[in-house]
């Protein structure tokens, strides 16, 4: 464990703003920017995604097939206006929905994912290649994409900095970034209270729109699409009606034990979710309330 700064501003804050699990995310009073300090080690870090022990087991994330599908396909859907098809790489590709999607409307896809049970589930059930080592430029033997895809891995990397400089190299010429994440950072702190958990210490940043703008500036990248939406009205609900005892929440999604997506009212509760958080959520969502973001960027010359 070990004090850090914002990686943005390179000056320490001393102004904690969660606290969790033991861990204290701090805000930056330059930027925004929401980091764990002290932080963790890599290798504390990589041990909690390699022994299944992650906040969400690999069996919740394989039975989650249905809503995983669903979420693909709507941001597949956006992503065709700036990528025709191509080479696609998921970064934290799970049980490897997206990628399945992804293939059906003609891009060749690639994973990389940490937890050998989804890894093995994606090679094995889906036949889509898949490789359970750290990002670098050296995976699948150099090859280079015209699309890197991840959803709620941001907050997750242990120097953003420099995994998003891995992705502009992993990219061909003019290659496009296409990623989900939430506006942590910038939301008011009177929401907190509706966030089930924060995931400390999987989580080691929360970003706000400013600090994934700099991110890209930094990292090579042009922004060229933002779409936001609100996840309040979900939180909000769930806070109301929906802490039941046995269920795991988390700031993404609802994720809940057992099968829940096997019959009929299972998938319309999927549905119902699918239609508040990207349809209702998309009418004049505000900064400072809880948002997942859409980015899409392409990679400067
Ligand atoms: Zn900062």
């Amino acid at each position: 464990m070990k004090e850090i700064s914002c990686i943005f501003c390179g000056i320490p804050s001393d102004n904690p703003v969660i606290e969790e699990n033991g861990f204290i995310g701090k805000r930056c009073l330059e930027c925004g920017l929401i980091y764990i300090s002290p932080r963790p080690t890599q290798d504390e870090i990589i041990d909690l995604y390699g022994h299944n022990s992650a906040h969400i087991s690999a069996q919740e994330h394989i039975s989650d097939e249905y809503r995983k599908r669903l979420y693909a396909r709507h941001h597949l859907g956006k992503l065709k206006k700036f990528a025709e098809g191509g080479q696609i790489l998921e970064i934290g590709a799970g049980a490897g929905f997206f990628l399945d999607e992804a293939r059906k409307l003609g891009f060749d896809p690639f994973g990389l994912e940490f937890n050998p049970h989804q890894a093995g589930f994606m090679r094995n059930h889906l036949g889509i290649p898949c490789i359970e080592k750290p990002l670098s430029t050296d995976i699948f033997n150099g090859k280079r994409f015209d699309v890197i895809y991840h959803c709620d891995v941001i907050s997750h990397l242990y120097d953003p900095l420099f995994d998003f400089k891995v992705m502009n190299s992993l990219l061909k010429d003019h290659g496009i970034l296409f990623f989900e994440t939430g506006n942590f950072a910038e939301m008011d702190q009177s929401y907190y209270s509706y966030i089930p958990t924060f995931m400390y210490p999987d989580h080691l940043f929360f970003f706000g729109l400013n600090n994934l703008k700099t991110l890209l500036e930094k990292t090579g990248f042009e922004l060229i699409y933002t779409k936001r939406y609100s996840i309040f009205p979900q939180l909000w609900l769930k806070s109301k009606f929906g802490n039941h005892q046995g269920q795991k929440n988390d700031v993404h999604e609802f994720h809940q034990t057992g099968n829940r997506n096997n019959g009929l009212v299972e998938k319309l509760k999927v549905r119902v979710n699918y239609g508040m958080r990207y349809y209702a959520g998309a009418v004049s969502p505000k900064q400072n309330r809880p948002q997942t973001i859409l980015i899409c960027a392409r990679k400067k010359l």
